[in-house]
Protein backbone atom coordinates (compact mmCIF):
# COMPACT_ATOMS: atom_id res chain seq x y z
CA UNK A 1 0.00 0.00 0.00
CA UNK A 2 1.30 3.60 -1.05
CA UNK A 3 2.97 5.32 2.43
CA UNK A 4 2.48 8.65 3.08
CA UNK A 5 5.45 10.44 3.83
CA UNK A 6 5.78 13.38 6.42
CA UNK A 7 6.60 17.20 4.45
CA UNK A 8 6.80 19.45 7.02
CA UNK A 9 8.11 18.87 10.81
CA UNK A 10 7.31 21.79 12.75
CA UNK A 11 7.42 23.21 16.64
CA UNK A 12 5.07 25.33 18.09
CA UNK A 13 6.11 27.33 20.78
CA UNK A 14 4.64 27.84 24.48
CA UNK A 15 2.14 30.72 24.61
CA UNK A 16 -1.18 31.48 26.80
CA UNK A 17 -5.00 30.48 26.42
CA UNK A 18 -8.30 30.92 28.18
CA UNK A 19 -7.52 32.00 31.68
CA UNK A 20 -4.17 32.12 30.66
CA UNK A 21 -2.96 28.58 31.32
CA UNK A 22 0.13 27.25 29.17
CA UNK A 23 -0.75 25.57 25.48
CA UNK A 24 1.38 24.63 22.45
CA UNK A 25 -0.64 25.64 19.36
CA UNK A 26 0.12 22.52 17.20
CA UNK A 27 -2.52 23.28 14.45
CA UNK A 28 -3.71 26.85 13.84
CA UNK A 29 -0.29 28.49 14.87
CA UNK A 30 3.06 27.57 13.46
CA UNK A 31 0.89 25.11 11.47
CA UNK A 32 -2.34 26.37 10.08
CA UNK A 33 -5.30 25.24 9.43
CA UNK A 34 -5.33 21.91 8.03
CA UNK A 35 -8.99 20.89 6.62
CA UNK A 36 -10.96 19.93 8.76
CA UNK A 37 -8.86 20.95 11.42
CA UNK A 38 -8.74 24.15 12.63
CA UNK A 39 -6.71 24.07 16.13
CA UNK A 40 -5.03 21.58 18.02
CA UNK A 41 -3.78 22.94 21.40
CA UNK A 42 -1.41 20.60 23.65
CA UNK A 43 -2.34 21.72 27.37
CA UNK A 44 0.42 22.01 29.33
CA UNK A 45 1.88 19.73 30.70
CA UNK A 46 2.27 21.91 33.90
CA UNK A 47 2.56 20.88 37.65
CA UNK A 48 0.34 23.29 39.48
CA UNK A 49 0.89 24.32 42.81
CA UNK A 50 -2.25 24.69 45.28
CA UNK A 51 -4.61 27.81 44.37
CA UNK A 52 -2.77 28.39 40.50
CA UNK A 53 -4.67 25.86 37.98
CA UNK A 54 -6.77 27.64 35.38
CA UNK A 55 -9.25 27.02 32.84
CA UNK A 56 -11.84 29.05 30.53
CA UNK A 57 -14.33 30.84 31.95
CA UNK A 58 -17.65 31.69 30.40
CA UNK A 59 -17.19 31.80 26.33
CA UNK A 60 -19.23 31.51 23.21
CA UNK A 61 -18.64 28.61 20.12
CA UNK A 62 -20.83 28.75 16.83
CA UNK A 63 -19.98 26.87 13.40
CA UNK A 64 -17.70 23.57 14.63
CA UNK A 65 -16.86 21.31 16.80
CA UNK A 66 -14.84 21.38 20.25
CA UNK A 67 -12.70 18.12 21.28
CA UNK A 68 -11.34 18.04 24.60
CA UNK A 69 -9.08 14.64 25.63
CA UNK A 70 -7.93 14.69 28.87
CA UNK A 71 -4.70 12.97 29.79
CA UNK A 72 -4.12 14.15 33.59
CA UNK A 73 -6.07 16.31 36.00
CA UNK A 74 -9.44 16.89 34.96
CA UNK A 75 -11.87 19.71 33.67
CA UNK A 76 -15.05 20.78 34.94
CA UNK A 77 -17.18 22.00 32.43
CA UNK A 78 -21.16 23.60 32.08
CA UNK A 79 -22.59 25.08 29.33
CA UNK A 80 -25.99 27.55 28.48
CA UNK A 81 -27.93 24.43 27.51
CA UNK A 82 -27.75 22.68 31.02
CA UNK A 83 -25.13 19.99 30.39
CA UNK A 84 -22.77 20.01 33.57
CA UNK A 85 -19.92 17.57 34.21
CA UNK A 86 -16.54 16.59 35.38
CA UNK A 87 -13.83 15.18 32.87
CA UNK A 88 -11.27 12.74 34.19
CA UNK A 89 -7.82 11.99 32.83
CA UNK A 90 -8.39 9.70 29.81
CA UNK A 91 -11.74 11.38 28.94
CA UNK A 92 -12.98 12.34 25.84
CA UNK A 93 -15.82 15.13 25.33
CA UNK A 94 -16.80 15.47 21.72
CA UNK A 95 -19.18 19.07 21.84
CA UNK A 96 -20.72 19.87 18.68
CA UNK A 97 -20.97 23.61 19.02
CA UNK A 98 -23.86 23.52 15.67
CA UNK A 99 -25.72 27.08 16.27
CA UNK A 100 -23.44 27.49 19.13
CA UNK A 101 -23.93 27.46 23.24
CA UNK A 102 -21.58 29.07 25.50
CA UNK A 103 -19.67 27.29 28.24
CA UNK A 104 -17.26 27.03 31.09
CA UNK A 105 -13.87 24.86 30.57
CA UNK A 106 -12.37 25.42 34.31
CA UNK A 107 -10.04 23.46 36.55
CA UNK A 108 -11.87 20.42 39.34
CA UNK A 109 -12.46 21.65 42.72
CA UNK A 110 -9.53 19.31 43.87
CA UNK A 111 -6.71 20.39 41.09
CA UNK A 112 -7.78 23.83 41.89
CA UNK A 113 -7.41 23.33 45.97
CA UNK A 114 -4.34 20.87 46.30
CA UNK A 115 -2.42 21.71 42.94
CA UNK A 116 -1.43 18.64 41.00
CA UNK A 117 -0.78 17.88 36.73
CA UNK A 118 -2.41 19.17 34.37
CA UNK A 119 -2.25 18.30 30.40
CA UNK A 120 -4.56 17.55 27.65
CA UNK A 121 -5.56 18.50 24.21
CA UNK A 122 -8.26 20.49 22.58
CA UNK A 123 -8.87 20.05 18.28
CA UNK A 124 -11.26 21.60 16.90
CA UNK A 125 -12.91 20.53 13.70
CA UNK A 126 -14.76 22.53 11.35
CA UNK A 127 -18.25 21.49 10.35
CA UNK A 128 -19.67 21.67 6.73
CA UNK A 129 -22.47 24.34 6.23
CA UNK A 130 -25.21 22.51 6.47
CA UNK A 131 -24.21 21.23 9.77
CA UNK A 132 -22.69 24.55 11.37
CA UNK A 133 -26.26 25.92 12.28
CA UNK A 134 -27.57 22.19 13.82
CA UNK A 135 -28.65 21.99 17.51
CA UNK A 136 -25.39 21.31 19.77
CA UNK A 137 -24.14 18.02 20.43
CA UNK A 138 -22.71 16.31 22.98
CA UNK A 139 -20.30 13.23 23.40
CA UNK A 140 -18.75 12.64 26.83
CA UNK A 141 -16.60 9.10 26.87
CA UNK A 142 -15.37 7.70 29.97
CA UNK A 143 -12.22 6.43 29.66
CA UNK A 144 -13.24 2.83 29.91
CA UNK A 145 -15.35 3.25 26.96
CA UNK A 146 -12.67 4.53 25.27
CA UNK A 147 -11.46 1.20 22.59
CA UNK A 148 -7.65 0.54 24.36
CA UNK A 149 -5.87 -2.24 22.26
CA UNK A 150 -2.87 -4.03 21.31
CA UNK A 151 -0.85 -5.39 18.84
CA UNK A 152 -0.33 -9.24 19.18
CA UNK A 153 3.15 -8.65 20.61
CA UNK A 154 2.08 -5.84 23.23
CA UNK A 155 4.43 -3.34 22.24
CA UNK A 156 1.45 -1.04 20.59
CA UNK A 157 -1.33 0.48 22.41
CA UNK A 158 -4.30 2.29 20.29
CA UNK A 159 -6.75 4.36 22.40
CA UNK A 160 -9.39 4.84 19.14
CA UNK A 161 -10.84 8.33 20.13
CA UNK A 162 -12.72 8.17 16.96
CA UNK A 163 -12.41 5.84 13.79
CA UNK A 164 -10.96 2.71 13.74
CA UNK A 165 -7.91 0.61 14.37
CA UNK A 166 -6.45 -2.44 15.21
CA UNK A 167 -9.77 -3.80 14.95
CA UNK A 168 -11.22 -1.36 17.04
CA UNK A 169 -14.08 0.78 16.28
CA UNK A 170 -14.81 4.18 18.37
CA UNK A 171 -18.02 4.74 19.87
CA UNK A 172 -17.80 8.52 18.56
CA UNK A 173 -20.42 9.78 16.18
CA UNK A 174 -18.62 12.33 13.69
CA UNK A 175 -20.40 14.38 11.03
CA UNK A 176 -17.40 14.19 8.49
CA UNK A 177 -14.80 11.25 8.77
CA UNK A 178 -12.46 11.39 11.52
CA UNK A 179 -9.49 9.14 12.51
CA UNK A 180 -8.40 10.22 16.13
CA UNK A 181 -5.49 7.97 17.49
CA UNK A 182 -3.53 8.08 20.38
CA UNK A 183 -0.64 5.64 20.05
CA UNK A 184 1.72 4.18 22.38
CA UNK A 185 4.89 2.82 20.97
CA UNK A 186 7.08 1.13 23.08
CA UNK A 187 10.83 1.65 22.60
CA UNK A 188 11.99 0.67 19.41
CA UNK A 189 8.73 -0.78 18.24
CA UNK A 190 6.83 0.43 15.08
CA UNK A 191 3.16 0.41 13.45
CA UNK A 192 1.53 1.20 10.79
CA UNK A 193 -1.67 2.44 10.36
CA UNK A 194 -4.28 2.43 7.37
CA UNK A 195 -5.70 5.90 6.93
CA UNK A 196 -8.26 6.98 4.02
CA UNK A 197 -6.85 7.96 1.28
CA UNK A 198 -8.65 11.35 0.14
CA UNK A 199 -7.91 12.53 4.29
CA UNK A 200 -5.64 15.21 5.47
CA UNK A 201 -4.13 14.84 8.53
CA UNK A 202 -0.80 15.22 10.95
CA UNK A 203 0.86 13.49 13.55
CA UNK A 204 2.12 15.05 17.32
CA UNK A 205 4.51 13.45 19.43
CA UNK A 206 3.21 14.37 22.71
CA UNK A 207 5.66 12.59 25.02
CA UNK A 208 9.27 10.76 24.15
CA UNK A 209 10.53 11.11 20.36
CA UNK A 210 10.72 8.79 17.85
CA UNK A 211 10.29 9.12 13.48
CA UNK A 212 6.84 9.65 11.82
CA UNK A 213 6.15 9.14 8.05
CA UNK A 214 7.41 6.89 5.41
CA UNK A 215 10.49 8.87 5.39
CA UNK A 216 10.60 8.64 9.02
CA UNK A 217 11.72 11.70 10.21
CA UNK A 218 13.14 12.54 13.15
CA UNK A 219 10.54 13.76 16.12
CA UNK A 220 10.20 14.72 19.48
CA UNK A 221 7.71 15.70 22.61
CA UNK A 222 6.25 18.97 21.23
CA UNK A 223 6.71 18.73 17.69
CA UNK A 224 3.65 18.04 14.56
CA UNK A 225 4.68 16.26 11.36
CA UNK A 226 2.23 17.19 8.74
CA UNK A 227 1.38 14.02 6.03
CA UNK A 228 1.44 14.39 2.63
CA UNK A 229 -1.23 14.55 0.14
CA UNK A 230 -0.92 11.03 -0.94
CA UNK A 231 -0.78 6.84 0.12
CA UNK A 232 -2.72 5.53 3.00
CA UNK A 233 -0.52 3.91 5.30
CA UNK A 234 1.04 6.11 7.81
CA UNK A 235 4.38 4.47 9.25
CA UNK A 236 5.24 5.81 13.47
CA UNK A 237 7.98 4.70 14.87
CA UNK A 238 9.90 4.75 18.61
CA UNK A 239 13.77 5.40 19.30
CA UNK A 240 15.09 4.66 21.80
CA UNK A 241 12.50 5.62 24.63
CA UNK A 242 8.79 5.03 24.40
CA UNK A 243 6.78 7.49 22.50
CA UNK A 244 3.16 8.73 22.41
CA UNK A 245 1.78 10.12 19.16
CA UNK A 246 -1.83 11.54 17.84
CA UNK A 247 -2.39 10.59 14.82
CA UNK A 248 -5.72 12.71 13.63
CA UNK A 249 -6.65 12.65 10.24
CA UNK A 250 -10.28 13.66 8.37
CA UNK A 251 -12.57 14.37 5.18
CA UNK A 252 -11.51 17.83 4.04
CA UNK A 253 -14.74 20.06 3.42
CA UNK A 254 -13.15 22.34 0.68
CA UNK A 255 -15.66 25.48 1.65
CA UNK A 256 -14.25 29.43 2.42
CA UNK A 257 -13.50 29.99 5.86
CA UNK A 258 -14.00 32.96 7.68
CA UNK A 259 -13.07 32.89 11.56
CA UNK A 260 -13.55 35.49 14.57
CA UNK A 261 -12.42 34.17 17.52
CA UNK A 262 -14.82 30.94 18.74
CA UNK A 263 -16.75 31.51 15.60
CA UNK A 264 -15.92 30.09 12.42
CA UNK A 265 -18.68 29.85 9.64
CA UNK A 266 -18.25 30.62 6.15
CA UNK A 267 -19.34 34.06 4.95
CA UNK A 268 -18.84 37.53 6.59
CA UNK A 269 -22.26 37.93 7.24
CA UNK A 270 -22.38 34.40 9.01
CA UNK A 271 -19.77 35.94 11.74
CA UNK A 272 -21.38 39.16 11.96
CA UNK A 273 -24.59 37.85 13.12
CA UNK A 274 -23.07 35.66 15.31
CA UNK A 275 -21.61 38.12 16.96
CA UNK A 276 -25.07 39.80 17.17
CA UNK A 277 -26.24 36.92 18.09
CA UNK A 278 -24.32 36.29 20.94
CA UNK A 279 -24.21 39.94 22.37
CA UNK A 280 -28.62 39.79 22.01
CA UNK A 281 -27.61 36.52 24.73
CA UNK A 282 -29.04 34.86 22.12
CA UNK A 283 -26.90 31.90 22.95
CA UNK A 284 -27.72 31.73 26.63
CA UNK A 285 -25.77 32.15 29.46
CA UNK A 286 -24.73 29.99 33.06
CA UNK A 287 -25.41 30.76 36.15
CA UNK A 288 -22.55 31.78 38.45
CA UNK A 289 -20.30 33.75 35.74
CA UNK A 290 -18.82 36.46 38.04
CA UNK A 291 -17.50 33.56 40.57
CA UNK A 292 -15.53 31.61 37.65
CA UNK A 293 -14.07 34.68 36.47
CA UNK A 294 -13.45 35.66 39.96
CA UNK A 295 -11.66 32.38 40.72
CA UNK A 296 -9.79 32.83 37.67
CA UNK A 297 -8.20 36.20 38.38
CA UNK A 298 -7.44 34.61 42.14
CA UNK A 299 -5.51 31.50 40.13
CA UNK A 300 -3.90 34.52 37.73
CA UNK A 301 -2.92 36.26 41.02
CA UNK A 302 -1.48 33.24 42.56
CA UNK A 303 0.74 32.10 39.64
CA UNK A 304 2.24 35.92 40.05
CA UNK A 305 2.84 35.31 43.48
CA UNK A 306 4.27 31.92 43.72
CA UNK A 307 6.59 33.10 40.21
CA UNK A 308 8.20 36.13 42.23
CA UNK A 309 8.52 34.01 44.86
CA UNK A 310 10.79 31.86 43.63
FE1 LIG B 1 -14.44 26.39 24.65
Amino acid sequence: MAQRTVVKIATPKLQREGGGFLVRRVIGGVVPRCDPFLMLDHIGPTEHKPGEALGAPDHPHRGFETVTYVIDGGVKHQDSAGNKGVLKAGWVQWMTAGSGVVHSEMPTDDLLKNGGKQEGFQLWVNLPSKNKMMEPRYQEVPAETIPSVKTPDGNVIVKVIAGESLGAKSTIETLIPIMFLDIHLKAESQFSQTIPESCNGFVYVWRGAGFVGHNLLPAHMGQIGVLGETGSEVLLKAGTQDCHVLLVCGQPINEPVVQYGPFVMNTQAEIDQAIEDYRAGKLGEIPGKEDRFRQTEAAQAMQKKNSSAT
